[in-house]
């Protein structure tokens, strides 16, 4: 008999499922523990929680679950745009900023098409590439440094998409503002780039890429409210494009992509400056305090922009294990081409001080 195998489109044979980081609840279970001792530092998430704001509009919204959300998002694009200084049509919404990922695939790639990304790069490129039958360069970044003029020498007539996360997810590192303009003053006007801006937020002085949006160049700025805005469960990101980009993504989603809730809850934390201050300050204290740590324990790590450190730990995978049974979550990494690292998500300081006991424990 032969196998439905044969039916499905061939790039999917091969194709990596995602990863995500272990949930929660599925390791108080292994561990037959109460879900509250578990500490959760792999998935960048916000050691805060939501923002308060955005909870008290998600409770007075759940009243109104039974309604279709307004698919066109037009109160939560308005506010975005309106805060970036932007108009609404320079803007779509996401489940996720990950589904925008998917958009760009279901726009823009066909079979034996080309994207090219760095090497370490946020792992979304490559399956979303995959899953359009295209390809994957990925650019080799010797000490992780990323140096956006690499990506063009491997530009090729296929190449439709050039992907860059900055900070990048999972090394941290940060592309300059003056290195992404040089790089914008060099790549070809038929290609799409795409500036993945997750961590944007947690930036001291970040790079003005709107800039390049603004001028009519083919490049879409990615965010998300799932990192800085603590709302990661509800699924909303959005992409920041000149109108005829947004309007070809736009086609490309269905029709109810963000949900109700998730709209309300981000148009709340969107201006909840208290909330987006407070987790600065912790991730700020949080990182020097984990970097610092690294440092004295003699541990190689990449210094970052973000949420979160990418450290070298020997075996990622035994370490990952290690401290599992000591009820902390840390990522493994083998999945990026990096065994003997794990990313370790910036929590409280208690959190910190909690992992870092741990991590000596493990290592000693
Ligand atoms: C977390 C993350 C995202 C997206 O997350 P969503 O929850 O889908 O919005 C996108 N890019 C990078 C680099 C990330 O780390």
């Amino acid at each position: 008999m032969t196998s439905i195998w044969d039916r499905a489109n061939p790039q999917l044979r091969d194709l990596a499922a995602y990863e995500p980081g272990k949930p929660i609840e599925e390791t108080a279970r292994q561990l037959g523990v109460p879900p509250e001792e578990i500490i959760k530092l792999a998935s960048n998430e916000n050691p805060l929680g939501p923002s308060p704001k955005a909870v008290e509009a998600l409770r007075a919204a759940s009243a109104f679950a039974q309604l279709y959300p307004d698919g066109g998002g037009f109160i939560l694009r308005n506010a975005i745009a309106t805060n970036l200084g932007c108009a609404r049509e320079n803007i779509i919404l996401g489940n996720g900023s990950n589904e925008i990922i998917e958009f760009l695939g279901h726009a823009f790639l066909q079979p034996n098409d080309n994207a090219i990304t760095f090497q370490h790069a946020f792992v979304a490129y490559k399956l979303v590439t995959a899953l359009f039958g295209a390809q994957t360069t990925e650019i080799p970044t010797p000490d992780f440094e990323c140096d956006p003029e690499a990506l063009l020498a491997a530009v090729t007539p296929k190449t439709k998409i050039i992907f860059v996360a900055n900070p990048n997810n999972p090394t941290g590192t940060l592309i300059s503002e003056e290195k992404i303009d040089n790089f914008m003053a060099q790549v070809p006007q038929n290609i799409v780039t795409v500036l993945d801006e997750a961590y944007f937020e947690f930036l001291d002085n970040p790079p003005d890429t709107l800039r390049h949006v603004r001028e009519g160049r083919n490049v879409v700025v990615l965010r998300t409210f799932s990192k800085i805005h603590g709302l990661a469960s509800l699924r909303v990101g959005y992409g920041i494009a000149r109108p005829e980009l947004i309007e070809i993504l736009q086609k490309t989603r269905q029709p109810f992509n963000v949900n109700g809730l998730g709209q309300v809850a981000a148009r709340a934390a969107l201006d909840d400056c208290d909330h987006l201050a407070q987790t600065r300050k912790v991730v700020d204290a949080g990182r020097a305090f984990l970097e610092a740590e690294f440092a004295a324990m003699k541990l190689r790590f990449v210094p970052s922009a973000a949420n979160f450190v990418l450290v070298q730990v020997g075996d990622g995978a035994s370490v990952f294990k290690k401290m599992l049974a000591r009820k902390i979550i840390v990522r493994p990494l083998a999945g990026y081409g990096l065994a003997e690292w794990v990313r370790i998500t910036v929590g409280t300081m208690e959190q910190n001080k909690k992992c870092i006991a741990a991590l000596k424990q493990v290592i000693a």
